[in-house]
């Protein structure tokens, strides 16, 4: 029997790893008895902010991270796949649909238990009964205290920023333009938002000079929430709030998350100076997200500057921007490729807790503990798969990196083990380079797959 710690998108992949593989489970989540700064619900795999799980094509490392989980039997991506929204060439999900699907395969599985209770010591472990810890950013005051117990000093804190979300019907239609960047589409958007504006799975609010002048001005002026313990130099590089990024010069958002690129206002026939991209956040498509706008601005302030964004004059907010604890550990310095802990190897660590970023990387992490918990209980040997995958380059990165200046990542090709010349062509162009990285690395996954079965 396995143990697992937070019922989030790492427990709930690594439970199901485990149950299909004949192994009984114990799945403790503390909500509803003790609730976290940031969930609403009592539902496992809640997703706390954007609704996205980024790029689905295989140029892209988050794509092909995915296709590899598709071909472990990742349960993650299948409820993702069947709560599906349009959002261009990524996989965005109606949030609600999601996990009430992951819940609802959690809580029907014969040889998963739910315990809705929190944890705060965590078990010692064994071959026949590892352990599991995957709480998350958010992991309880008593349980992180513990978890110190275990790794040392090596625990680690720093701050992210989660993006605003406005009421579809109090956008100005007659302002904002669908389209997705570059046209890339996955499908007929018209069904979910008005037949009679356009196609594309984003809608954009463009900004003349002007117009972006007097958002930046008064974005750089407005008052930031008091945050407690704040430090700004340990944000993720890759969830900068918007006013962190406005600080750093006039055009950062221009190059950010307000670029215009791949986008040509029908109305004008121009690209905008700027664009703010509006995403839909849920089937109903009742609500739309501001793409890469997390922010700590007081509530107030963010009201009156987000509204001086063409489109959004009249924006009902249904939640605002915030600031939120991140909790992880030093992955290089405690942890294993295969995500057990050096010095207590029935204990593995998964999801953000373990030093990884992002929903799909959290995913993959529980799914490889998953495996390898499995394999304990199995009596057979852990193992991760070759850095030429991503979940493997993923596995690495987080426990061989420089433990000195580690932060979690995303994954990136990157972090993958480049193209060896020495064995065949290494294509010149760098969106083929990408596509010859994906092809070899499903390859060799398949090759560890088998290799585990024989
Ligand atoms: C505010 C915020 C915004 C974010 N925005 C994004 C985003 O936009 N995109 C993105 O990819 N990632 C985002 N992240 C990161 C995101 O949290 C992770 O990508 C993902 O949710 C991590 O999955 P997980 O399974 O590790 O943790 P979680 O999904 O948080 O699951 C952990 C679970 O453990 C439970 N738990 C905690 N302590 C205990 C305990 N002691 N006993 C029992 N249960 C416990 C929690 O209630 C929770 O359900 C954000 C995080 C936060 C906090």
């Amino acid at each position: 029997m396995v143990r697992i710690i937070g019922g989030g998108l790492a427990g709930c992949e690594a439970a199901w790893q485990i149950a299909s593989r004949g192994i009984a489970v114990e799945l403790f989540e503390m909500r509803p008895v003790r609730a976290t700064a940031v969930h609403k619900t009592d539902r496992l795999a809640e997703l706390v902010c954007s609704n996205s799980f980024r790029g689905d094509k295989l140029d892209n490392a988050v794509g092909l991270l995915k296709e590899e989980m598709r071909s472990l039997g990742s349960i993650v991506m299948r409820c993702a796949e069947e709560a599906r929204v349009p959002a261009g060439a990524a996989l965005a999900v109606d949030r609600e649909r999601f996990s009430q699907r992951l819940t609802d395969a959690m809580a029907s599985h014969p040889r998963v238990t739910i315990r809705r209770e929190e944890v705060t010591r965590i078990p010692d472990g064994s071959a026949a009964h590892p352990v599991i810890v995957a709480t998350g950013p958010l992991t309880s005051d008593a349980l992180s205290a513990d978890i110190v117990r275990l790794v040392g000093g090596a625990h680690l804190y720093f701050y992210d920023a989660i993006s605003p979300i406005v009421l579809a019907e109090s956008i100005d239609r007659a302002k904002v333009f669908r389209q997705s960047r570059w046209d890339r589409s996955i499908g007929p958007a018209a069904e979910t938002c008005g037949a009679d504006d356009g196609r594309g799975d984003y809608l954009n609010c463009p900004l003349t000079r002007e117009e972006y002048e007097r958002f930046y001005e008064a974005l750089i002026h407005a008052e930031s929430a008091t945050v407690h313990d704040f430090d700004k130099e340990k944000f993720f590089e890759g969830c900068l709030p918007i006013e962190v990024m406005a600080h750093r010069g006039a055009d950062t958002l221009r190059f950010g998350p307000m670029k215009p690129v791949g986008l040509v206002d029908p109305r004008t026939g121009r690209t905008p100076y700027a664009v703010v991209q509006l995403r839909q956040d849920n089937l109903a498509a009742d609500h739309f997200s501001l793409v890469g706008f997390q922010t700590q601005l007081k509530w107030s302030e963010q009201a009156r500057v987000l509204r001086l964004i063409p489109g959004l004059e009249q924006a009902e907010f249904v939640r605002y921007g915030m600031v939120h604890r991140n909790t992880y550990v030093n992955g290089p310095t405690v942890l294993t490729e295969t995500w057990q802990l050096r010095q207590h190897p029935f204990i593995f660590f998964a999801g953000q807790m373990s030093g990884v970023e992002g929903y799909v990387e959290s995913a993959a992490s529980g799914l490889l503990a998953g495996l390898n918990a499995a394999a304990l209980v199995a009596g057979a040997a852990t193992s991760a798969p070759p850095r030429s995958t991503a979940i493997g380059a993923l596995a690495y990165y987080a426990s061989h990196a420089d433990p000195a200046h580690y932060v979690p990542s995303n994954i990136t090709f990157g972090i993958m083990e480049p193209l060896d010349p020495g064995a065949g062509r290494v294509p010149r162009g760098k969106a083929e380079r990408k596509l010859a990285m994906a092809e070899r690395a499903l390859a060799a996954l398949d090759v560890w797959l088998r290799g585990r079965a024989a």
